[in-house]
């Protein structure tokens, strides 16, 4: 990873999940990744292309058909795909965070075998679909009712923002089992296996984003929807539960993205500075533009220090919350920093599209946003020094 060292003591088969994302990177997403961004188009061959590398089941145990990776693999490999396309990078994130860690920490034998193995093959995609139009940060106001009819369950609402939900064949969708009489807040969540194509199911707006713009952001339409009640994830009431410890894990994945867009920033702006001419000589001559790649350097590697500080203790069995949002904010916010100055080493060259750094910059915003703002993210780290 020049310029850069690698400082992370690894082993021999996370050294080679680290070198196979690379690998596939640079050949199957760098030749594409602008012209996906420009179009905003999703390349729907990379499910079953990532799927068949074991990248859609990375956190699967083997008995599910997945590859039963520690958290400092998974990790690695999101860096990888980031650092050349943003957008793969979060369906890998949503997809092995969210879902297959809900259905693998709730699922039934039967929902696993439906719908987990299949997932974890690369044959469906999973999305996560618990935002709503009026209920971002505080995610429990969220309205989407389901009501218990006979043998199934009838969804009424819209899910805002859900990341592929257009491409998915599995959507893990929390909403209300609790009624306006018996609100029990958090508690009256609940979490459905929702699969498209059926009657009253449909996809609404799809989002023209600044950013991330090869990953589809899209509304879903529930309108008298019936899910059959053995779709229930886990107990009734535990829904809110259940996503918020999937969100735990995946802050991690998020913050492994925005590594991964940092260090690609810094890797251009390095090459750059050697190749770029004024005044007679490299612009990396100038001592201003030393100590700025010198402060990339350094945001970049701390961020990653946390990051596989946090992997590590997750691997260990200790609890993450707290760490997961550090890392969660540290790695995004030096994101969004590195690539600010890595536009400026590249001047006028920084704000047009004939090299990437743009697309770094537009596309490192969103990880300050989502799976929870970094005003959110501040508060779980406050909440967590007061915990006893
Ligand atoms: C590209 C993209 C993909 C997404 N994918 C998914 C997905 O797959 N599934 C899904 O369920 N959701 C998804 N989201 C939604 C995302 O998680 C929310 O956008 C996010 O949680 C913020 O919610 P909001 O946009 O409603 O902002 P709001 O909650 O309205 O926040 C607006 C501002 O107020 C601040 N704020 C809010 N509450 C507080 C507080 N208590 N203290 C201090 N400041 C506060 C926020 O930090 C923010 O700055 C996605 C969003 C985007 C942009």
């Amino acid at each position: 990873m020049a310029p850069l060292r690698e400082f992370l003591t690894l082993s021999d088969e996370q050294r080679e999940i680290q070198r196979l994302a690379r690998d596939f990177a640079q050949t199957e997403l760098a030749p594409h990744a602008a012209a996906w961004d420009r179009e905003a188009h999703f390349e729907r061959s990379l499910i079953s292309r990532l799927g068949a590398l074991g990248f859609l089941g990375m956190l699967v145990p083997e008995s599910d058909d997945g590859m039963a990776l520690d958290a400092v693999s998974y990790l690695l490999v999101l860096e990888e795909i980031a650092a050349v396309d943003a957008s793969t990078a979060v369906m890998l994130s949503v997809h092995n965070s969210l879902p297959s860690r809900m259905l693998l920490a709730h699922g039934t034998a039967s929902q696993r075998e439906r719908f987990l193995r299949p997932m974890a093959r690369g044959e469906l995609l999973g999305a996560f679909a618990l935002s709503e139009a009026e209920a971002g940060s505080d995610a429990s106001a969220l309205r989407t009712q389901a009501t218990r009819d006979g043998d199934a369950y009838v969804l009424n609402g819209t899910k805002s923002w859900v990341t592929h939900g257009n491409n998915a064949g599995v959507i893990l969708a929390m909403a209300r089992t609790d009624t306006p009489e018996t609100r029990r807040g958090a508690r009256g969540i609940s979490a459905f296996i929702v699969t498209p194509g059926q009657p009253g199911f449909s996809v609404g707006k799809k989002e023209d984003k600044m950013g991330l713009r090869a990953s589809p952001t899209v509304q879903l339409v529930f309108d008298n929807l019936r899910v059959p009640a053995d779709q229930m994830l886990g107990e009734p009431g535990q829904g809110f539960i259940y996503a918020l410890q999937s969100l735990e894990h995946g802050r991690l994945g998020i913050a492994a993205q925005a590594v991964g867009i940092g260090r690609a920033a810094l890797e251009h702006a390095v090459r750059y500075a050697a190749e770029r001419r004024q005044f007679g000589r490299p612009i990396r001559e100038f001592e201003a533009m030393q100590f700025k790649l010198a402060d990339m350097a350094a945001r970049v590697t701390q961020a990653r220090a946390v990051l596989y500080a946090a992997a590590t203790a997750k691997d260990r069995g200790d609890p993450i919350q707290q760490l997961s949002s550090i890392a969660k904010l540290t790695a995004s916010e030096m994101a969004m920093w590195v690539t600010t100055q890595a536009i400026q080493v590249f001047g006028g060259y920084g704000y047009v599209k004939d090299y990437p750094v743009e697309r770094f910059f537009r596309d490192a915003k969103v990880t300050e946003i989502y799976e929870g703002t970094s005003e959110i993210q501040r508060l779980v780290i406050a909440r967590e020094l007061y915990a006893s």
